[in-house]
């Protein structure tokens, strides 16, 4: 899915405090055209996992994708399981209300509707010229119609989509027949975010947690549509070789909710093709880790082509190396995306 660029980017143009500082990420040096990278399993016992054999094939088809499509070896250590609790407990002791005030607060009552809409409106707006392109394509997954035809309207009805299909997973049970999502942030993209500001060990995190949530910056019409569900993003690391790190959640292979399996169009996979579609997607996550591409949408051959919704079977089908070579667009040339990081929140 989209990674941080894009939302760090739009944050950056925001008027923030004046502690804020963002900088351009490095693009990391690859030498030889190998990397090799540090991997986490990180588990919440609360939600089913990938096996053992499922992680081997996750990162088999990841290394094939990113071979096909980016020239380049990749070498993944042995995975390191760790409880969800331990992962977060390597977070940087940035204070929770920093960024909470970027979180709206769909658990509690305190989240501000308006921003949302006003966040949406200006992402819209910067996209006029395509936006009856983006409704055609959004229409169809609206939950509500439009209640003016307009901009606004189209921002108001993107919020409440995002704001019922997100609160679903406050109601649906995990394993232990508690919701979803429950009180801890583990479902907040923002902790994800910042997850490598501090001294994390890894550069990829394979996680069976569902990262859902909302947010005042950044989100685009392809998260909203889900419900605020993020199936991968590359942010800033602090300590690690490439500067960024990547997370993969496999909740949305390997879960066959209602709600992910209609985000699907319908699709159940079986335990093999999740561990399939999931690599091939880790294999995006790594070109924005590797080689900072951008997403080159409804280039459907290109494997940095967000999906659609979380129909990742027909996304995988699409792919075509030959026909999406690195240089073919703009957001293929290494560097298109444009990633940055706040300063202020480096504690060190
Ligand atoms: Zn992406």
């Amino acid at each position: 899915m989209l990674a941080i660029m894009v939302p760090l980017c739009l944050m950056a143009l925001k008027p923030g405090r004046a502690d804020e500082e963002w900088y351009p990420v490095p693009r990391p040096q690859i030498h030889g055209n190998k990397a090799m990278f540090r991997v986490a399993h990180a588990i919440n016992p609360r939600f089913s996992h990938m096996s053992k054999a499922q992680l081997a094939i996750v990162l088999a088809e990841a290394r094939q994708v990113a071979k096909d499509h980016f020239g380049i070896e990749i070498i993944f250590g042995q995975p390191e399981q760790i409880g969800i609790s331990e992962l977060f407990a390597l977070r940087p002791s940035l204070a929770d209300e920093d960024l909470l005030q970027w979180v709206y607060d769909f658990k509690g009552d305190s989240g501000k509707r308006h921003l949302l809409v006003a966040d949406l409106l200006e992402r819209l707006r910067a996209n006029n010229a395509q936006l009856a392109e983006i409704y055609a394509f959004a229409a169809p997954h609206l939950i509500a119609p439009l209640a003016s035809d307009n901009a606004e309207g189209f921002a108001e009805a993107l919020t409440d989509t995002l704001l019922r299909r997100l609160y679903v997973w406050r109601v649906l049970p995990a394993i232990d027949r508690r919701a979803v999502i429950d009180d801890t942030v583990y479902n907040e993209w923002a902790f994800w975010d910042t997850l490598a500001h501090g001294a994390l060990p890894y550069d990829i995190v394979i996680t069976n947690q569902l990262v859902a949530s909302a947010e005042y910056y950044g989100m685009d019409v392809h998260s909203a549509l889900r419900g605020g569900i993020s199936v991968g993003t590359t942010s800033y690391s602090r300590d690690g070789p490439f500067h960024t790190y990547a997370f993969l959640s496999t909740f949305p292979f390997a879960n066959d909710y209602v709600p992910i399996v209609k985000l699907r169009g319908g699709k159940r996979y079986g335990e093999e093709e999740a561990a399939r579609l999931a690599g091939a997607y880790l294999a995006h996550e790594i070109g924005h880790v590797l080689l900072h591409l951008g997403h080159p949408f409804n280039q459907s051959a290109c494997v940095m082509n967000p999906a659609q919704l979380l129909d990742f079977r027909t996304w995988r089908d699409n792919l075509d190396a030959a026909r999406c070579p690195l240089g073919s667009s703009a957001e293929m040339v290494p560097g298109a995306a444009k990633l940055t990081y706040n300063a202020s929140w480096i504690v060190r």
